[in-house]
Order: C-alpha cells, then structure tokens, then sequence
C-alpha cells in the first residue's frame, strides 16, 4: 500500500514507519520536526518535512494514513490547553478533511489510556467510561470521537490504538536502531536510565502513598515494537463505515519501585531515587485490558516482559 505516516520522525511513528517499510508498503512521512528527529525517518520511506495541516500536498494517491503527529506532554497540555486542541484536534480534522478530498478512507489513530482519566476498575477495558483528567487526554478523545462520527457520516475506514506505557527500542532488519530521544523527557523508564548513564544525580519518584502494594503508581507497560506491529493488523482491520477502538497494553501493572529495582539489575547501576510529592493527574493504576486486540486482530506481545523493555532501551543507549 502507499501510506502516509504523519509525525513519522518521532519515536513510535519512526518504529511503525521502518516496520512498514520492512512489510514492502511505500511510506511517506510527513513530520513537521517540532519534537522529532530527520535522522529517525527510515531510509526506505520518503520525508516531507511540513505540519499535518500540509497533508492535502502528499495524500493523492495513498490508500491509507497512520496518524502520530501529535502534542504529548500532559504538564504542557494542562499549562498552554489551547495549544492542544489546535494540533490534536485542529490538526486532525484538517487532515481529515485532506482526506476526504483526496478519497483516502483508511486512518490508524495514535490514541491513549489518557482518554480513560481515572479509571473505575481494572484492567481497563474500551468499553469502560472516558474522562480526561487533562487537555491532552482530552484533545486524543476528542479526535476518537472525531472518527466515529467521520466513520458513520463519511464511511472513514478508522481504527485507534489506545497506548498504555511505551518503551523499549526497535533494531530494524537493516541493523538501524530507533530510540526515545525526546528533548523534554518525562517519562519513567528514560529518565531512571538516564541516571544509570550518568546523565543526571537521581530520579524522582512522584508519590509513595498511592493505593497499590508499594505506594507507588502502577502502570502497563509494553514494547514498542510489539505496538508498532499493532498498527500493521489494525491497518488491514480498517473497515469503510467502521471506527474500531483497542487497547494496546500487555495487561500486567508494574509499580515505579518496580521499574527501578528491574532497571537497577539490567544496568547494574545503583540509580539512586528521591521520593517526591505526587504529580498531579497521575491515576494510581493504569492497567489496559487487551483482551480484544487479541481476540479480534490476533496481536500478541513479543516482549511483554518489562526486563526486555528496560533492556532494550538500555542497550540502545549512545555511551
Ligand atoms: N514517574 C516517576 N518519575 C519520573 C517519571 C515518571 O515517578 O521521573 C512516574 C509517574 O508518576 C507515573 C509513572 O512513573 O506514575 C509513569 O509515568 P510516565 O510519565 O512514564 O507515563 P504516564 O503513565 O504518565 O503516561
């Protein structure tokens, strides 16, 4: 197929892109490099360099789009709101609308377990209520509900991959290696790693009296390149009038002690930590259910081990 991948210079659109490339689709990337790296696009895919706004110039002729392009940073999300509704939501319907015009009906949407806020059990399951305890969870929603309405009004074949935590790192068949290398780091996993490395003195650890077996927030975290494979199934799960929505998670929680204690065997490094106050807007527990892309779309994790994950990144690491 000839696909475009937007925000395909980031770290997990860069992953789905080279998987792509690997599967023989045709890829062009269109990244505006706000927050990704030139160097990351695969060397198989065509680059663009323009915002999604631009899509209208490169969707003749595709049969599909994989949407990552996208504002992710919750703190941001909550300080400057207005700033991600106009790329997440804003952005996407002017791709949609790019869309429209150029007969493209296939879309595979970068969502996230943010869309859920505060959950009232778990594992999390899609059907379960969404409240979004801040602008980007809500901006994500927004463009979820965007789909179904362009599903059912339009005939949009569109699928969204709810994320839980994603980590790890993808050595492509050509020996290339896609890592997180984000400039403003706030995930777990890079920012314990980067005091193993020497970068920085410790890490925080945002609360100790969650409601869970140590204190600390539990979450699901699950490898990159088992969720970039996501996408290829959900890209050929895409059905014209339909919007799908799945989980993408492994359904095991691990507390933040426990994300250390297993970075601190992998690096062997003594990674000190600093208990913290909580950061606000963090759930306890995120925990997906992922029963249903199992079922429906016969994904299974190839690494749904956090000691892979963590050594994956690890190993990607520049020393
Ligand atoms: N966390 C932490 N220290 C950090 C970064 C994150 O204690 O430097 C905690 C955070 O409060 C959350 C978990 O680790 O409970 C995962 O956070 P991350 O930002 O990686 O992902 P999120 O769950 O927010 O999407």
């Amino acid at each position: 197929m000839k696909l475009l991948v937007t925000g395909g210079a980031g770290y997990i659109g860069s992953v789905v892109a080279a998987q792509l490339v690997e599967a023989g689709h045709q890829v062009t990337v269109l990244d505006d490099l706000s927050t990704g790296h030139a160097d990351a696009v695969p060397a198989g895919a065509r680059f663009v360099e323009g915002s999604v706004t631009e899509a209208a110039d490169v969707l003749p002729g595709m049969d599909g789009v994989l949407h990552f392009a996208a504002k992710s940073l919750v703190g941001e999300s909550v300080e400057k709101p207005g700033r991600y509704w106009a790329h997440n939501l804003g952005g996407t319907l002017a791709l949609l609308d790019a869309m429209r015009s150029a007969e493209v009906g296939r879309i595979v949407f970068s969502s996230t377990a943010a869309t859920y806020g505060e959950p009232e059990r778990s594992p999390i399951l899609e059907t379960d209520p969404t409240r979004p305890a801040n602008p980007y969870g809500a901006s994500k929603l927004a463009v979820d509900t965007a789909l179904s309405t362009f599903a059912g009004l339009y005939g949009l074949a569109a699928v969204s991959l709810r994320y839980f935590n994603v980590g790890g790192a993808y050595t492509g068949e050509d020996g290339r290696v896609y890592r997180e290398r984000h400039t403003v780091e706030t995930h777990l996993i890079p920012n314990v790693l980067a005091v193993a490395l020497g970068g920085r003195d410790s890490v925080s650890v945002f609360g100790t009296d969650y409601p869970t077996s140590d204190g600390t927030c539990v979450r699901d975290y699950i490898h990159v390149a088992d969720l970039a494979r996501a996408h290829l199934l959900a890209l050929d799960a895409c059905s014209a009038g339909e919007h799908k929505i799945y989980n993408l998670g492994n359904g095991t929680g691990f507390s933040v002690q426990e994300v250390l204690s297993v970075c601190r065997e992998v690096t062997g490094h003594e990674i000190p930590a600093v208990m913290c106050e909580r950061r606000a807007g963090d759930p306890a527990v995120l925990v997906a259910s992922a029963e249903k892309i199992q079922r429906e779309l016969g994904w299974k994790p190839e690494h749904p081990s956090v000691r892979d994950i963590v050594a994956d990144a690890w190993a990607a690491l520049p020393r």
